[in-house]
């Protein structure tokens, strides 16, 4: 590999012989040659690097409501970026293709142009888009890309969404706050032991980068992916609704159906479940939609 074309990650610790990622709250440990747990973050005699910096795999122009973000600049196009790598592995995955990519597909990265920061202002200019969303994977695992492009992107007059499960440390997350104007986050369950099992993540971070956004006075939008005889118990879905509403009860929050798609056996989600959660989520909170119906 060589290193010359790789770009250096922030937020590690090293000791020469391992370094500690503490970008997300997975903080892995990883040895010399070996990448962490989202698969696209290496430790190159002992300096982090990561392999996806300037190589999205996925680049579209959508509307703005596909994020999904249905308060914010309605009716707009919106670049839409994102590469290969997760911090989670849900098993229920809906974009798994890129987000669980293989060691392989990850190393062939290295054949492929890169797109810059730049590159990306300049496809916003040509097509007249106002609007650029890191999204499709999880964009804290190209947090560099992400942040410098975010910078740019405020230079340019261009308004920058993150799409994001919400599993970053405060710090980081505090670094590129100002340079992201409005956040979708998936809360998939206020049950930790989901997030544990199902999803390799932790409740907790999620909930505190709500938490933080919202204190920071951004615009944030909810996803709740529901997926029938997983998430769909009723306690607990009036406790994550009690938490929005005692984060801001004018948080949008979108209710979406689940179809089968990677590891885990479901069904795709019934719609009078999906409006019977509806329902619920309107006792506490003023906007609720349903999605992918
Ligand atoms: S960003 Fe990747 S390498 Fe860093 S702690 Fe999270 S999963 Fe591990």
């Amino acid at each position: 590999m060589n290193i010359n074309h790789l770009h250096k990650a922030s937020f590690f610790l090293s000791d020469k012989e391992k370094v500690k990622c503490l970008l997300c709250p997975k903080e892995c440990i990883i040895v010399d040659g070996k990448t962490g747990f989202c698969g696209v973050r290496k430790n190159i005699d002992g300096t982090l690097y990561s392999l996806v910096y300037g190589k999205p795999v996925a680049v579209h122009i959508d509307p703005i409501e596909k994020k999904p973000l249905y308060h914010f600049y309605p009716g707009s196009e919106i670049l839409s970026i994102g590469t290969f790598g997760c911090n989670l592995s849900c098993q229920f995955c809906q974009n798994h293709d890129i987000s669980q990519a293989d060691k392989h597909k990850i190393e062939s990265l290295e054949k492929q142009k890169e797109l810059t920061p730049e590159d990306l202002i300049s496809i916003c200019k040509k097509n007249n888009l106002e609007f650029l969303a890191f999204t499709y994977n999880e964009p804290v695992i190209f947090y560099e890309y992400m942040l410098e492009t975010a910078i740019l992107c405020k230079k340019n007059n261009i308004k920058t969404v993150m799409v994001s499960n919400g599993q970053i440390n405060p710090k980081p997350l505090l670094n590129i706050i100002e340079f992201i104007d409005a956040f979708n986050i998936d809360l998939k369950s206020f049950n930790d032991n989901f997030y544990k099992e199902i999803c390799n993540g932790k409740l907790e971070a999620t909930k505190e980068t709500i938490r933080i956004i919202a204190e920071h006075k951004k615009h944030i939008e909810i996803t709740f992916l529901l997926i029938k005889d997983f998430n769909d118990n009723e306690q607990e879905f009036n406790e994550l609704c009690k938490f929005i509403k005692s984060v801001n009860p004018e948080i949008v929050l979108h209710i979406s159906r689940a179809f089968p798609r990677y590891k885990l056996e479901i069904k795709t989600t019934p719609v009078d479940l999906l409006n019977k959660f509806k329902d619920t989520a309107l006792k506490y909170l003023k906007n609720v939609y349903t999605g992918n119906v």
